[in-house]
């Protein structure tokens, strides 16, 4: 077992994998990640400085550098054309697991993504705090599953606190193994929302920008380092060894979600609760209702901020699979302006767009651009209609899941606000 960051990655052959370790490692010293630093980091790993500089302008981890300058090398054609689709076919896990294990030749990998770049959740923190020894069962039934002996935890960079209790966790479950156990690694996450893509996610361990690519080939064919890899969520793998033990039938009626309830309400936390039950339960019953007194209920948005937003006439409707998406559930009273949410979902997006495809690179620029348009009251018909155009455009063309959703909560707002949706917030 490899408990290491660095040279557990058992991959010298491609010095690439290195990088972002490395450019962590440097990014601690005074000052953060000085350029100097990432021309020392290139050098000592044997990679091109320009590979070194695409990384660190890229990644939320490395700040410094990022706001000074930053550096893109055009690769793709969709790159030059401004153009880019995909086609996605949804896969569960036991699909991705037995495509794995079916792939041809024996290598192949794990990923416990544990880093949960999604704004308001922060269930797998939860999960791996208090139960990580559940997560690395579910890892290790999953290598056993695929017929893999290599897994990785890909830690979200600022979980650094988990840290030990997972090293510590390690320990015990290959302490309890006949000798035979998986090597796992912990691997920190540089950030990035673009990051919870699979593919995207692949390519930050091997040291690339964080930009999805096309699928087919899924990772399950080819990923990390070209292998076989299954990726699932902690949250996914903490639920794997209650499977096996109690099977799939106790599993489906006994399953709880967990909510991850934040905003304005009393008791921010995640909550574990059945499917199917209300909204209402959920804010007023496990948060504790709305925080300030005298303020009411306005709008929850439902499964991230690419979700669902649902108002007070959504009170009473079930939380069920089909719409709570990754349990998160942000609340916001009266005094919110829909407006000013729609503003600022568009500003998170034009900031994590990775920009690797036209649809998206221009159009979570537009979308903020059109928004501020709106708000000044200025051209505000035109602004309003060119928004649905490019909300439509982005939806159909987008390369990945990100600015295929980008809009998602603009149009919700703007269907259940209608009388706000264009005035200033
Ligand atoms: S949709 Fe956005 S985040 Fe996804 S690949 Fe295109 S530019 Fe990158």
């Amino acid at each position: 077992m490899v408990l290491d960051t660095v040279s557990g990655m058992g991959m010298r052959d491609n010095a690439r994998a290195e990088l972002i370790p490395g450019l962590l490692r440097e990014t601690r010293g005074p000052g953060g990640l000085t350029r100097k630093r990432v021309a020392r980091a290139a050098a000592r790993l044997g990679v091109p400085d320009v590979a070194a500089a695409e990384a660190a302008t890229f990644y939320p981890a490395f700040t410094a550098p990022r706001a000074r300058w930053q550096i893109r090398l055009c690769k793709s054609l969709s790159c030059h054309l401004e153009e880019g689709r995909a086609v996605y076919a949804a896969l569960r896990k036991a699909q991705k697991w037995a495509a794995a294990r079916e792939a041809p030749g024996s290598a192949r990998f794990v990923i416990m993504n544990a880093d949960q770049g999604e704004p308001w959740t922060f269930k797998d923190h939860h999960l791996l705090e208090h139960h990580a020894g559940r997560a690395i069962e579910g890892l290790l039934i999953a290598c056993h599953a695929v017929g893999t002996g290599r897994a990785y935890i890909y830690l979200r960079h600022d979980y650094d606190n988990l840290r030990r209790a997972l090293e510590r966790e390690l320990r015990q479950a290959m302490a309890a193994g006949d000798g035979g156990a998986p090597e796992v690694s912990l691997w920190t996450a540089p950030g990035g929302y673009i990051c919870g893509e699979e593919s995207a996610l692949i390519a930050s361990m091997m040291g690339r920008r964080a930009e999805p690519r096309p699928r087919p080939p899924f990772p399950a064919q080819a990923g990390l380092h070209g292998l076989p890899t299954v990726i699932n969520n902690v949250e996914t793998l903490a639920n794997v060894p209650a499977i096996i033990e109690h099977g799939a039938e106790w599993f489906r009626v006994n399953f709880r979600k967990l909510f991850c309830v934040s905003g304005d309400v009393k008791r921010r936390g995640v909550y574990e609760a059945a499917p199917g039950i209300t909204l209402r339960e959920l804010v007023f019953g496990n948060a504790g209702g709305i925080r300030r007194a005298g303020r009411k209920f306005k709008m929850a948005i439902v499964g991230g901020l690419s979700g669902q937003v649902w108002g007070a006439a959504d009170l009473d409707a079930p939380l069920t699979h089909a719409n709570f998406g990754n349990g998160a559930v942000m609340v916001l009273d009266e005094s919110r302006g829909a407006m000013e949410v729609a503003l600022n979902a568009a500003e998170f997006f034009r900031e994590e767009c990775c920009g690797a495809c036209a649809p998206c690179r221009q159009g979570t620029g537009t979308v903020e651009t059109l928004l501020k348009e709106v708000r000044t009251g200025k051209k505000r018909a035109k602004a309003l209609e060119q928004l649905a155009r490019v909300s439509r455009v982005m939806r159909d063309a987008s390369l990945c899941g990100l600015g295929q959703t980008a809009t998602r909560v603009l149009e919700g707002l703007r269907a259940k606000f209608p009388a706000e949706w264009g005035a200033r917030p």
